[in-house]
């Protein structure tokens, strides 16, 4: 059956041709390692797990690199500002390996966590700092770069097209509010490929150039080209990344090998939070431990997904997060139902439904659509082991654990509890200590015990109150 991708390259819906007849090759930008992953941050994992499970469905196999940044994104994603990193290792005290090894682990946990299959290459930027040094000399040999004193750039009026992903109109940016700080730039939109490093810099390498350390972008095509080829078929991302880093991907491709490195270009929409932005300064950044602290299996998280196209943005609210935990219950009742029935089934019927569900997948990973042929085949009335078999199917794409129970939550907190377990984290949003404080002394006296650490927050029952409570 063919299948179809929203390709931003060429904004079209297009069917897919992989280069190879067998395995297809993609490439994903991974995290910056810095701060903990969000769950909007997972949305865009989530959409590449169904990317992937989806080519396995209609019979490839998979080489996918994704990338860890542990050196050279820059708090703007223009040339601007600090390393991340390195902002990071300053705020906790600690090395940058340090941070970046803290925060790949509970990456990893947040993906296992949502059933997110590790890509077959996982490969980290400090481990490639030759790669890209040699990269980077090519792309002067070629013509493509050049140096000021402060840095290596690439030098965009060399390219036939830029941008070529993007609408974006250059000129009339131009007119804008943006200002560079590097006056010795030719263009105000070439882009650091090498930053010569400050003094007291502490992530740096002995380069041509001095001590020095990579841009953000060159680590995905140096990366992308060593374990994919100059030729890929689909390079995925979240849509933030259009604009710049994806664009100067392919502008440094270009100036390599003369080649856009992927065919299809995937881009994951945000999520949203009660229909605004998710923010530290609005309270409402979440994380999976978050879910897990309130109580719900972080599939939950996986099916609430579903409910949503993944080019379209999807608005997250708690009470969908309780309406999706009754549907994740639902789906894995109906399944168990089915495969105790006794009833019988025509396979040209089952037949009908596979064929139904692969058709919605293969429609640019129609979620939504897939979905309401699941709930078809589960709501039947007739209930037979052939369906539950036609929904284990299913879930090789859903990767919802469809066959196991519903994950018991750690412990039961009652709601009163968690409400003002929010109350406080608004509280501390706002740094407003003194209501946090007063919140913490609520929940105490109420018998619960919260604990606050760089996981995030820990809440159980008080060991001394559960005895008093004995004693009554
Ligand atoms: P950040 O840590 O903010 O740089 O985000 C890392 C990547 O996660 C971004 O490049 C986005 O592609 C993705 N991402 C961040 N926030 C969201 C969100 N709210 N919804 C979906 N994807 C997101
Ligand atoms: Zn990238």
């Amino acid at each position: 059956m063919d299948i179809y991708f929203y390709n931003t390259l060429t904004r079209n819906k297009e069917i897919f041709k992989p280069i190879d007849e067998k395995e297809v090759r993609i490439y994903s930008c991974g995290p910056t390692v810095y701060k903990d992953a969000t769950i909007g941050n997972m949305r865009t994992n989530i959409f590449q797990d169904v990317l992937r499970r989806v080519l396995r469905y209609n019979g490839y196999s998979l080489k996918h690199a994704m990338n860890i940044t542990d050196v050279g994104h820059l708090v703007s994603d223009g040339d601007e500002g600090e390393d991340k990193i390195l902002k990071s290792a300053k705020e906790e005290h600690k090395s940058p390996m340090e941070i970046a090894e803290y925060y790949t682990k509970l990456f990893f946990q947040d993906l296992e966590a949502l059933n997110i299959e590790t890509p077959e290459i996982v490969c980290k930027a400090t481990d490639h700092i030759k790669d890209m040094l040699k990269y980077v000399e090519k792309l002067i040999e070629n013509g493509y770069a050049y140096e000021t004193s402060t840095a290596i750039y690439f030098d965009i009026a060399k390219l036939d097209q830029y941008p070529i992903l993007s609408n974006v109109d250059l000129e009339e940016q131009k007119a804008g509010a943006r200002v560079d700080i590097d006056p010795e730039k030719k263009n105000p939109y070439d882009f650091a490929l090498w930053i010569k490093a400050p003094e007291n810099h502490l992530m740096k390498w002995d380069s041509p150039w001095g001590p020095s350390y990579p841009g953000w972008h060159i680590e995905c095509s140096a990366m992308g080209q060593k374990y994919l080829g100059d030729k890929f078929d689909i390079h995925t991302g979240g849509i933030d990344l259009i604009p710049t880093h994806h664009e100067n991907e392919i502008a440094q491709s270009k100036g390599k090998c003369g080649k856009i490195p992927a065919n299809y270009w995937m881009h994951g929409e945000y999520l949203l939070m009660n229909g605004g932005k998710m923010s530290k300064s609005l309270g409402n950044v979440y994380l999976i431990k978050d879910f897990i602290a309130k109580g719900y299996d972080p599939l939950v998280y996986r099916l609430f997904n579903y409910s949503c196209h993944y080019r379209n943005k999807l608005n997250f609210t708690w009470d969908g997060m309780e309406a999706t935990s009754k549907s994740l219950e639902r789906l894995k009742n109906g399944y168990q139902l089915h495969l105790n029935g006794k009833d019988k089934i025509e396979d040209k019927i089952v037949e009908e439904w596979e064929e139904k569900f692969h058709k919605a997948i293969n429609d640019d990973l129609n979620m939504p659509a897939a979905m309401s042929i699941v709930w078809e085949v589960v709501r039947q009335e007739k209930k037979s082991p052939k369906l539950a078999n036609l929904l284990a199917r299913f879930d090789t794409v859903l990767g919802l654990k469809i066959e196991e129970p519903i994950a018991k939550q750690q412990e039961d907190i009652p709601q009163e509890i968690l409400n003002l377990v929010e109350e406080r984290k608004q509280a501390r949003a706002n740094k407003d200590w003194a209501k946090s404080d007063q919140l913490r002394d609520r929940i105490q006296r109420k018998g619960y015990e919260i604990k606050d650490s760089k996981e995030g927050t820990e809440i159980k029952k008080r060991e001394y109150y559960i005895k008093e409570n004995k004693m009554q």
